[in-house]
C-alpha cells in the first residue's frame, strides 16, 4: 500500500476527534471537575463517606435517569461487562440460558454459559450479523438479550418472550453501549446491566446493574442453595455491598466520579429521552450521509434495527477503509475502524450522548474530503 499524506484542511475537522466506540470519548469538563476534586476524593478510602456517598449519587441519579420502580436496585462492581457474564453464569442463571447471538459479544456470554459447569446447556439462537434476532419463549429460566450489539451496529428491541412472567423467567440485557443513549422500560426487564465507558463517557472496569426484584429474588435463591461461587463473582455479596454504596473491593473512584457526571448531565438537561435523542441526531445525520454518497452506505440495511449510538458504514470496493482510517489517525480522527472480526471494508462511528453534533458534522466533511482525494 502507498503511503498516503493526505492532510485534510484544518477548517474541516472536528474539534474533537475521538469517535471509538469504546474507550469513548470523555468529556474535558468532567476530567477537569475531577482535577477539582481530586484532594478530598481521589486517593481517599472506599469505606468512608465522599467515595460512599459518590456511589449514592450513582446508584440514585441511575434511578431517575431509567425511571427505575422504587422496588428495584442498582448493583456494582469491579471487572466491566466482561466479568458479569461470569458472575451471571453464577448467581442468576438458575439452570437454562436462551442467548440471542447476533454479533461478537452476544456470542461472548453464550459462550460463557456454554462452559459453566454448573448449568445446564443454553440455548444459542444465531442471526447473521447486521440484522436483529428474534424473540422466542424456549422455556429457559434466563433470556440473554443485548440491546445495542457495538460489533454490528445493531440495536434491538426489548420485550419479554410470549407468555413468559419475571415469576419463572428472568430477561438479562446487555446494555453496556445502549445504557444511556436508548430509551427502554423497565416493564420488559429483570436487570439492565452495562459499563460505563461508553454512553456514559467514563473509563472502565466497572459493572452496574439495574436489578427488578425478580432478579434480587433469583440471586437470593440461588445464593440459599449452596451453589459454589468465587466470592468476586457473587452477585449476592455484590448486592450486599452495593445497599451499603459500596463495592466488594476497592472501585477506581476516577471512573465512579466521571459516570456521575455523565448521569447527573443527562437528568440536568431532560434525561433519558433527551440523552437519546442527542445520539438519534446524530446517528441519522451519519446514515444520511452514506445514503447518500456514492461510496457510502449503512452495513444494516433494515432502517428499524440501526443502532442510534454506533453507526457502521460500508465503504465502496473503490477505496480501502483501512486506508481511509489510517489517513483519519494521522489528522486526529480516531478509532472509526470496524469490528476486525466482522472482516468488511468498514467504518464504525460512535454517536453516544457525550458526542457532539458539530463534530459529526466536521467527521462526514472530513470523510468526503479524504474519500473525494483518494479516488
Ligand atoms: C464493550 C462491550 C462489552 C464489554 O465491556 P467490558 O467492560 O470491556 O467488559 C460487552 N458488551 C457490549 C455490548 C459491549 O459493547
Amino acid at each position: 500500500m502507498v503511503a498516503n499524506n493526505i492532510s485534510i484542511p484544518n477548517q474541516l475537522l472536528p474539534a474533537d476527534g475521538r469517535f471509538g466506540s469504546g474507550p469513548s470519548l470523555v468529556r474535558k469538563s468532567d476530567l477537569d471537575a475531577l482535577a477539582d476534586l481530586s484532594e478530598s476524593y481521589m486517593g481517599t478510602s472506599h469505606r468512608q463517606s465522599p467515595v460512599k456517598n459518590m456511589v449514592g449519587r450513582l446508584r440514585d441519579g441511575l434511578s431517575e435517569l431509567f425511571g427505575l420502580p422504587d422496588d428495584w436496585e442498582i448493583i456494582l462492581g469491579n471487572g466491566g461487562s466482561t466479568l458479569f457474564w461470569d458472575a451471571a453464569t453464577f448467581s442468576l442463571i438458575s439452570e437454562k440460558s436462551h442467548h440471542l447471538v447476533f454479533g461478537e459479544f452476544s456470542s461472548k456470554f453464550a459462550t460463557a454459559s456454554r462452559a459453566a459447569p454448573h448449568i445446564g446447556e443454553p440455548v444459542v439462537a444465531e442471526f447473521e450479523p447486521g440484522t436483529g434476532p428474534l424473540i422466542e419463549a424456549s422455556g429457559a429460566d434466563t433470556y440473554a438479550f443485548t440491546h445495542n450489539e457495538t460489533s454490528t451496529g445493531v440495536s434491538m428491541d426489548l420485550h419479554r418472550p410470549a407468555n413468559t412472567s419475571p415469576d419463572e423467567a428472568i430477561v438479562l440485557v446487555d446494555a453496556t453501549s445502549a445504557a444511556g443513549g436508548i430509551v427502554w422500560d423497565p416493564a420488559n426487564v429483570d436487570c439492565y446491566y452495562f459499563a460505563p465507558q461508553k454512553c456514559f463517557a467514563s473509563d472502565g472496569g466497572l459493572w452496574v446493574a439495574a436489578c427488578s426484584p425478580a432478579a434480587v429474588e433469583r440471586i437470593n435463591d440461588i445464593a440459599g442453595r449452596n451453589r459454589w461461587s468465587p466470592a468476586g463473582l457473587d452477585l449476592k455479596i455484590a448486592l450486599e455491598n452495593s445497599r451499603k454504596n459500596q463495592t466488594y473491593n476497592t472501585p477506581a473512584l476516577a471512573t465512579i466520579f466521571l459516570t456521575v457526571r455523565q448521569v447527573e448531565w443527562m437528568n440536568n438537561n431532560g434525561g433519558l429521552s433527551w440523552a437519546a435523542n442527542r445520539s438519534t441526531i446524530s446517528s441519522d445525520h451519519i446514515y444520511n450521509w452514506a445514503e447518500n454518497h456514492e461510496l457510502a452506505e449503512p452495513f444494516v440495511t433494515d432502517s428499524s434495527v440501526r443502532s442510534p449510538v454506533v453507526s457502521t458504514i460500508d465503504l465502496s470496493a473503490r477505496v480501502d477503509a483501512d486506508e481511509v482510517i489510517a489517513i483519519c489517525r494521522d489528522n486526529g480522527i480516531l478509532d472509526i475502524g470496524g469490528y476486525r472480526k466482522l472482516g468488511r471494508n468498514q467504518l464504525r462511528i460512535a454517536t453516544f450522548p457525550a458526542i457532539e453534533l458539530s463534530n459529526v458534522q466536521a467527521l462526514t466533511a472530513s470523510l468526503d474530503y479524504v474519500l473525494e482525494t483518494l479516488l
